[in-house]
């Protein structure tokens, strides 16, 4: 798949079966902004609408030719950036909503479960839940191209916010593990470029996690070993640039939380101690 070069709202072709549309929402939450695909031709799934807006929406309806086309419309989760323009999809086809559970806001959703597939005669799209970034996250693999659309789970050229309690460290870094038990080999990520090599991605996003893991470690036995997430924080992300700390907070109390279930810190639910 050749690295297509990203444009708002202007159908792209990066796979034989699958279209991109870029919605105009970028900010450094989202990279460039949400990708919505589309798999298929004949018979069509779209993947993320992304956020409330109208122009996007028009643009997917471009993407698709006709909007007849258009069968199946999946979120990987509920977030802002990915799943609003459901509304706005589904006033313009009769496609229903497939999603893990229903997002807020949105028309009762059909659910699809773990290892659930979408079959027709040009591809087959198997769901994976992927819960970490969101207890309902799933990822959707299609098998034809051994490629995954992976929402939040993976992004492209930037970090994944983990929010508790939806946000939960330990499923996120299981749920990255359990990826490799599957034939991958490309990832089509809910932010940014494709990524060609699915395997070395995941063991870097691992090891990255691991690492700021052992810094929030070290940060606590600096203090004394007893600290509130404040105490820590600059120390424990003093590689990212201070507007994105109140973001990274929500990040080190799921590496709190994780290393509390994992029996290495303690917590009265505001002061953590090893
Ligand atoms: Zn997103």
């Amino acid at each position: 798949m050749l690295k297509a070069p990203l444009e708002y709202d202007k159908p792209i072709t990066i796979s034989p079966l699958i279209t991109r549309v870029l919605a105009d929402n970028s900010s450094f939450m989202t990279g460039p902004g949400t990708n919505t695909y589309l798999v298929g031709h004949n018979e069509i799934a779209v993947i993320d609408p992304g956020p409330y807006d109208r122009h996007h929406v028009k643009a997917i309806l471009h993407a698709a030719e006709s909007s007849g086309r258009i069968k199946w419309i999946l979120t990987t989760h509920d977030h802002p950036d990915h799943a609003p323009a459901v509304k706005l999809l589904q006033a313009e086809t009769d496609a229903p909503l497939l999603s893990f559970n229903s997002p807020s806001g949105n028309a009762p959703a059909r659910q699809i479960k773990h290892h659930d597939r979408i079959e027709t005669g040009e591809f087959s799209l198997q769901a994976i839940h992927t819960p970490g970034h969101a207890s309902n996250h799933l990822c959707f693999l299609l098998e034809n191209e051994n490629t995954l659309f992976s929402g939040d789970h993976i992004m492209q050229g930037s970090t994944v916010v983990i929010i508790p309690p939806s946000g939960h460290m330990k499923n996120y870094l299981e749920s990255l593990s359990s990826l490799k038990d599957y034939t991958i080999e490309k990832i089509a990520p809910g932010h940014g470029h494709i990524i060609d090599d699915p395997i070395a991605e995941i063991d870097s996003i691992i090891e990255h996690r691991l690492e700021r893991e052992a810094k929030v470690l070290s940060a606590l036995k600096e203090v004394g070993g007893r600290a509130n997430i404040e105490d820590i924080l600059p120390n424990v992300y003093d590689d990212v640039p201070s507007f994105m700390h109140g973001m990274a907070a929500f990040s080190l109390e799921a590496h709190l939380i994780k290393l509390e279930k994992d029996g290495v810190v303690g917590s009265d639910g505001y002061v953590w101690f090893l």
